[in-house]
Parts: C-alpha cells; sequence; structure tokens
C-alpha cells in the first residue's frame, strides 16, 4: 500500500512552547520532543558494515543521522558535551535495538587535542572509519548588534570553522577511498538573520569550505559534501539559538508552513553517505522546507 502524506501537516504543526535552557542544550528536558527517527525511521540496510563518527550526534539532526545510519546497518560514534550525557545515553540505546555498535566519546570542541584525537579514537573503536558528519555548531542569538563580544565570535567560530578545518585534517589520513565526509551548514550561509550574524558568517564559511576542498579530497576518493537546513526543531533553538519572541511560530514561515523535524533530514545524509551518491561531491543539498539556497 501506498502511503502518500501532505508535507504541511505531516509533523507538529502548532506553536512551540516559549523555553530557555542554558546551552548546549538537552533535548529529554524539551517539550515538544523533536522526531529524530526512532520510530519513525525505517532502515533498508543501505549502508550494510559502515562505521561513521557524528559530532554533535546526541541530539537533533545529528540524532537523526546517527540513528538513521544504524538503521541502515553502520556502527556508530558520537560525540557531544559531557552534559549532554543523558542524551546521548538514549542514542546508544537505540543503535544497539537497531543491531549495531554505539561508542560514545563526550568532550569539548573547541580543545583542539579532543578534537583531532577524537577522529582517531572513533575510528579506532569502530575498527576503521568511512563516514564523518561534522555536524556539532554554536549558534548563540543576540538582541543587537552591539552585544557581540570576541569571546561568544571565537566560540562560534572556533566550533564551527576551526574544529572542523582541524578534523578534517586528521580524516584525511585515516579514511579510505570511498569515504563520504558530510557537513552540516545552513539555510543561514544563504540568507542570513540578522540575530544570528555571526553563525550566519560561519555556515557562509563552511559552505565555502565544501566547494574549495571537495577536488582536494577526491584526490583520495573521499567525497565532501554539505547538508542546508532550514528551520528544524531541535535543542539548539531552545538553548539560546533563538530570541524568546520568535519560539512560538519556529519554523511557521517556512514554505511548508512549520519547523522541519530531524528524521525529515535524516534520509538526505544517508544518501550523501551511501555509494547511491558516487559522483556526488562539492555540493550542498537544502532541506530548507522550500526557501531556495543559492
Ligand atoms: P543540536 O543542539 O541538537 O545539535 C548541536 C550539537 O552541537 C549539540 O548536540 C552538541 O553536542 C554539539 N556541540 C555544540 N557545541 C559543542 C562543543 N563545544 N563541543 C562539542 N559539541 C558541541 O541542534 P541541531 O539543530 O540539530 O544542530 C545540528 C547542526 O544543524 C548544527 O550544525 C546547526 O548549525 C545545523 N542547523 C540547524 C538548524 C536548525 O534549525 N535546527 C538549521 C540549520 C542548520
Ligand atoms: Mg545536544
Amino acid at each position: 500500500m501506498t502511503s502518500l502524506n501532505d508535507p504541511r501537516d505531516k509533523f507538529y504543526t502548532g506553536q512551540f512552547d516559549k523555553q530557555k535552557q542554558p546551552y548546549p542544550g538537552v533535548q529529554k528536558e524539551m517539550t515538544q520532543t523533536p522526531d529524530c527517527g526512532e520510530e519513525t525511521y525505517k532502515g533498508t540496510g543501505r549502508l550494510s558494515g559502515r562505521k561513521a563518527l557524528v559530532t554533535g550526534g546526541d541530539s537533533g539532526i545529528g540524532r537523526g543521522a546517527a540513528i538513521a545510519y544504524a538503521k541502515e546497518g553502520a556502527d556508530v560514534a558520537i560525540n557531544y558535551m559531557k552534559d549532554e550525557q543523558a542524551d546521548a545515553e538514549e542514542v546508544k540505546k537505540v543503535i544497539e535495538e537497531a543491531g549495531q555498535k554505539a561508542h560514545l566519546f563526550p568532550g569539548d570542541l573547541r580543545d583542539e587535542t579532543f578534537a583531532r584525537q577524537l577522529i582517531h579514537d572513533a575510528a579506532e573503536a569502530l575498527g576503521g572509519l568511512d563516514t564523518l558528519v561534522l555536524n556539532a555548531s554554536m549558534q548563540q542569538a543576540v538582541e543587537n548588534f552591539s552585544d557581540y563580544t570576541s569571546k561568544h565570535l571565537e566560540d562560534t567560530y572556533k566550533i564551527n570553522v576551526v574544529t572542523p578545518v582541524m578534523q578534517m585534517q586528521e580524516a584525511e589520513k585515516i579514511m579510505p577511498a570511498g569515504s563520504s565526509i558530510i557537513i552540516t551548514t545552513s539555510i543561514q550561509s544563504f540568507a542570513p538573520s540578522a540575530h544570528i550574524a555571526d553563525y550566519a558568517m560561519t555556515k557562509a564559511a563552511q559552505t565555502n569550505l565544501i566547494k574549495s576542498q571537495a577536488k582536494h579530497f577526491m584526490e583520495k576518493g573521499i567525497r565532501l559534501n554539505g547538508v542546508a537546513p532550514g528551520p528544524i526543531w531541535t535543542p539548539l533553538q531552545i538553548s539560546g539559538g533563538q530570541l524568546q519572541d520568535y519560539m512560538p511560530e519556529f519554523g511557521h514561515d517556512s514554505y511548508v508552513g512549520r519547523a522541519g523535524q530531524p528524521v525529515e533530514l535524516a534520509g538526505t545524509y544517508v544518501h550523501l553517505a551511501s555509494e547511491e551518491s558516487s559522483y556526488t561531491s562539492g555540493q550542498v543539498y537544502g532541506v530548507t522546507g522550500g526557501e531556495p539556497i543559492n
């Protein structure tokens, strides 16, 4: 039987509660829990035998990718911050229920030694590394341009730009030909909002990095692509990523008319990791709810 759903009301269409947690936020404690595919994603063995590391894999979009990878037959390592241990344990359980191995690597990606070593530690635990999702990011909204401090800007740039470059340097030493690196960039790379200007600049940098380095990585047979999400309901939004006044209507101005759920991106992460996309590199796929990326 064919199942056909109208995207406009396939997931939650109501208003979101105003809610505020300290960075980095815990998904378990959100009202209106994001759907990361725990029940809704069905795998068909498309990543059988693969070995994946997902940064920020405890919650939101990264959790959606990690769960889908496991349901498609991959063993998965995730990185997250220590305060997110409860979310990470939930992901581990779902991965194991899918019959795959899960490895947890808590640690702060502002620590360059940890960030670099993570690539090697994950590869050792997994018995290799062929899929790397650089998904962790910081987004902290400000009311006014004058609110930006150099510490704020440096943290955002460190986590979103500097760290992924350092980790790609480590990854290219060990990832075999046929591997895939996927960076989570954003619609903000193409259509920036004033209150998250620093974040939008880092997302533009990520998109640029994909374009500048795809050829270099292909010299080793490694594909490098990005996913540009639109407004997706995740802990990022309730831990400082959005101003509180925007929260109830979050995502309602997308063409679909509602916020996206992490599971709605999972298939794109699977596709870009799988050999079905063997001729795709240097690209950014928009999963924006309609808004064009250009
Ligand atoms: P999320 O909060 O679930 O994921 C972000 C993760 O980043 C956190 O779980 C955390 O583990 C990790 N992280 C942040 N700072 C870290 C640090 N210092 N050290 C280690 N890990 C750290 O939110 P999300 O929305 O799923 O975000 C995932 C990605 O999606 C991010 O790159 C974000 O920029 C991107 N994105 C999100 C949206 C959206 O609307 N939610 C839109 C476009 C792009
Ligand atoms: Mg999290």
